[in-house]
């Protein structure tokens, strides 16, 4: 990161945000310093942001998180639970801004004027995505295929196949269906090209999953970003795994320590705190977005300068189990490794007695038999234990119970109504 070069302009522009926060709500008047900050390294005498003090602070319910009237505005729901609507908040010219970052970032993944493109993020219900995805295919030329998840894989692989769709965009859940799809029909004519997706992790076993299926050339990024913040950092040709440049220009991410919230030395993971530098109507100032991550040091192969951040999972995308950390990768590759299994699952932690249980619920590739299941269960258990000897280990010493393993028929996990996400870990020991 050129430091030297980016520090003067984004100290600029956050006391031009912090100076209009003060003046338009007295929330921000008491939250932000009294005097421009004359360093970023200021910057931590403003409080973190959380998740729910955001919430509390805007309309329904709330107050003094926006700065201004709902005029030429959108209001977005935010959050997968049921009951009052969580809402957040872009002008139109915001959210304009938005979708020309996420085309940016597609354009640089290799999506191209003219290109048929299938929009398959999840419409309606308040959601953002789909919106903000046709505008930002707008912006790439593309020809755009309004398709949406809602429609459901088997109409959506239809489309796609009829009109010669070379771009899909959606979630890794939604892209790993259209998949299984395309394997029980036993097709595998996609003209699919590139997938982006983007809302969650797509781990290396669904890609591969989805590459054997959809003939896919090509995965990229939608872009790291949330309802809340917008997009944060894409990722060019060279960004593997988790790594993304930065929008440097109308974010600034400072990474701290999951306890003490104090800055980790450059390069150490920590939590990630988002600041919007032109967000204006619903601020979003050193906002905890709930995910871990770290710097990348060095340039990049291909050229950008834009700092490199990497992202490393949810920050509660861990299971302590047993005093050993399990994240959801080492379930996808034990998944991979047994046959019979779609990559879809979700790990459960409980209590067994005194000890701790992990259960792991995963789907069928195909429909089966119940006796089938079991063998696939079984199977997944041996393979799990092998793929993470620090499991076995603790099973053998009785530090913690048998891992579980319940095999469901395609489509059987519960996912959430409105997005189609399976939520990947829960910990059942928690309160
Ligand atoms: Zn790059």
């Amino acid at each position: 990161m050129d430091a030297e070069k980016t520090e003067p302009a984004t100290l600029a522009k956050l006391n031009t945000l912090f100076a209009y926060c003060r003046e338009r709500s007295a929330f921000y008047r008491e939250r932000l310093p009294a005097n421009p900050l004359h360093s970023l390294a200021e910057l931590t005498q403003t409080p973190v942001l959380t998740q729910d003090e955001l919430r509390q602070r805007l309309p329904p319910k709330g107050a003094g998180g926006l700065t201004g009237p709902l005029e030429s505005s959108y209001a977005f729901a935010s959050g997968g639970t049921t009951g009052q609507p969580k809402l957040v908040y872009y002008t139109a010219e915001e959210l304009d801004r938005e979708a020309a970052a996420i085309a940016y970032g597609l354009a640089v993944g290799g999506v191209r004027p003219g290109m048929v493109a299938a929009n398959l993020m999840n419409a309606g219900h308040l959601w953002a995505s789909f919106q903000l995805m046709n505008q930002a295919l707008e912006k790439c030329r593309c020809h755009i295929l309004p398709i949406a998840a809602q429609s459901g894989e088997a109409e959506a692989l239809d489309f796609i196949r009829a009109l010669g769709a070379e771009v899909a965009v959606g979630i890794p859940s939604f892209m790993i269906s259209l998949a299984q799809r395309a394997m029980e029909q036993g097709v595998n004519d996609a003209p699919l090209r590139i997938i982006a997706t983007g809302g969650e992790h797509f781990l290396d076993a669904g890609k591969a999953f989805v590459r054997a299926h959809l003939g896919v050339e090509r995965f990229i990024s939608a872009g790291y970003s949330s309802n809340d913040t917008g997009p944060i950092a894409f990722q060019c040709s060279e960004c593997t795994g988790g790594i993304h440049h930065l929008f440097e220009e109308t974010c600034h991410v400072e990474v701290v320590d999951e306890t003490s919230l104090l800055p980790v030395p450059p390069g150490e993971t920590g939590k990630l705190i988002i600041t919007k530098l032109q967000k204006w109507l619903m601020p979003v100032i050193r906002y905890d977005i709930g995910d871990r991550g770290r710097y990348v040091s060095g340039e990049c192969a291909c050229g950008r300068t834009q700092p490199r951040i990497e992202l490393l999972g949810r920050s509660d995308d861990i299971l302590n189990i047993g005093g050993y950390n399990v994240t959801p990768d080492y379930v996808a590759a034990a998944l991979e490794k047994t046959p019979g299994l779609s990559p879809h699952f979700r790990m459960i932690a409980r209590a067994d007695g005194p000890l701790v249980l992990l259960c792991v619920e995963c789907e069928a590739a195909v429909p089966c038999r119940e006796e089938a299941a079991r063998q696939y269960g079984a199977q997944l258990g041996a393979q799990l234990l092998e793929t993470v000897p620090a499991l076995k280990f603790l099973v053998d010493i009785k530090g913690i119970a048998m891992p579980r393993m319940t095999v469901l028929q395609p489509g059987a996990l519960p996912r959430n109504p409105r997005t189609g996400k399976i939520r990947r870990v829960i910990d059942e020991r928690l309160p």
